[in-house]
């Protein structure tokens, strides 16, 4: 006769193959990688994006196009399902809360979505509880920070950057004399102490609705000079177990804060002697986690899946070394975009491509990344160089 083992909460079975509904707010990569998770689960899927080109648009279950700020849009979109998340952080939040109290689970909260909008709030969280951080002042806009520099309230060189709709350091800059201000914007801003940094370290951290946590090993990000986007992250940082450790327990600290549910990416700085400050967070997938999609035991975005839907978190060890290698944008190209050796890269062992699905390439834009794994993260650093410098993202003639 065969014997069956039954398990404890039978609730969680609803959510495979089944009416229950997973939306999704902002339809790019993220929500796209999303994707392939729920397709594995065979999780239904809702997906909101301004374009109806998303890279989400062909993956999930059902499609809309809309404005992810305004209210109306993202109440109706989030009355048709079950549990909402966010592949982007700037979302309409009065229509988070209103669903939230009509019964829906919204993972990361609108509180915490709140907390991290405007980086001068965030700062302010993170000096409130205590969380180690550059020291930073605010201002209201430029003329107040114009006032601050005479009369000597900030000190130069310091990091200015804008309070709302910065990304991928478009809202950051370095700031060396006065005369550099004449190229900022007039936004609400903070200006943050230049650390002087060894090292820009990411601790990816998952949460369930119980507090249970995982933590991805800390990766180790090296950012393009110019553009201030990151070009390579790398899975282990090459740290020592104490500083790997350190940033650990501050990146878990910060989550349980939070009360996040879901993952947070915590981005951080490792000082020349060996602090560790906290950058900033992203309450969702994160490009410093796409390594894990290859060399993970659970990638990133099923871990996110996993921790909203109250299902238990996987391991988040490591089955070799990863790199990711960004994909952006070459410059000097704009148009209808052409992967150019692509081919090359593919014969290379252990590179796996991942292209986003946008039809056109810009200077720097992300169109995709690519992951190397290898049992030696040094090896797999050389290989990653070599990715680099043979792919090239361009347009076509
Ligand atoms: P974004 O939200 O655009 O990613 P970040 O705050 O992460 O902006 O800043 C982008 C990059 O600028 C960082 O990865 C780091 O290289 C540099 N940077 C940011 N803040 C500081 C700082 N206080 N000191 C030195 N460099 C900084």
């Amino acid at each position: 006769m065969q014997h069956y083992l039954f398990f404890e909460t039978p609730i969680m079975t609803h959510y495979f193959s089944s009416n229950f509904t997973l939306g999704i707010l902002g339809g790019g990569q993220l929500g796209k990688m999303l994707l392939y998770e729920t397709r594995k689960y065979d999780i239904k899927t809702h997906v909101l994006d301004p374009s109806k080109e998303a890279p989400c648009a062909i993956g999930c279950n059902h499609f809309e196009q809309g404005d992810l700020n305004d209210y109306d849009t993202v109440y109706a979109f989030g009355k048709k399902v079950d549990v909402l998340t966010v592949e982007i952080e700037t979302v309409n939040l009065p229509a988070l809360r209103q669903l939230q109290k009509e019964g829906v689970k919204v993972y990361p909260s609108p509180e915490t979505l709140e907390n991290i909008q405007n980086k001068g709030v965030q700062k302010l969280f993170y000096q409130k509880h205590n969380i180690p951080t550059a020291s930073f002042q605010r201002f209201a806009n430029k003329a107040s920070l114009t006032e601050g520099i005479a009369t000597d309230a900030i000190k130069l060189p310091f990091v200015w950057k804008s309070t709302q709709g910065g990304y991928d350091g478009n809202g950051v800059a370095i700031i060396k004399k006065g005369a550099d201000l004449a190229k900022l914007p007039d936004t609400e801003c903070i200006a943050e102490e230049m650390v002087d940094f060894k090292n820009e370290l990411a601790v990816i951290v998952a949460r369930n609705p119980n507090g249970e946590i995982t933590t991805y090993p800390v990766v180790e990000m090296e950012f393009h000079p110019i553009a201030n986007q990151v070009e390579y992250v790398l899975c282990p940082a090459r740290i020592s177990d104490a500083v790997a450790q350190k940033a650990r327990a501050i990146a878990e600290k910060v989550s349980h804060t939070f009360e996040h549910v879901g993952l947070l990416a915590v981005e951080l700085f490792q000082t020349q002697d060996d602090e560790i400050l906290v950058n900033e967070v992203a309450p969702r997938p994160h490009n410093s986690g796409h390594y894990s999609i290859e060399a993970s035991y659970t990638n990133q975005f099923e871990q996110h899946i996993r921790a909203i839907l109250d299902l238990p978190l996987g391991s988040t060890a490591s089955k070799a070394a990863g790199i990711m290698v960004n994909l952006s944008g070459a410059e000097g190209f704009e148009g209808k975009v052409v992967y150019k050796n692509i081919e090359a890269i593919m014969k290379m062992e252990g590179v796996t491509p991942h292209i986003y699905g946008k039809k056109e390439t810009r200077p720097f834009r992300k169109m995709g990344h690519v992951t190397i794994i290898h049992d030696d993260i040094n090896e797999a650093r050389k290989i990653a160089e070599k990715v680099k410098n043979t792919i090239l993202v361009c347009s076509q003639s």
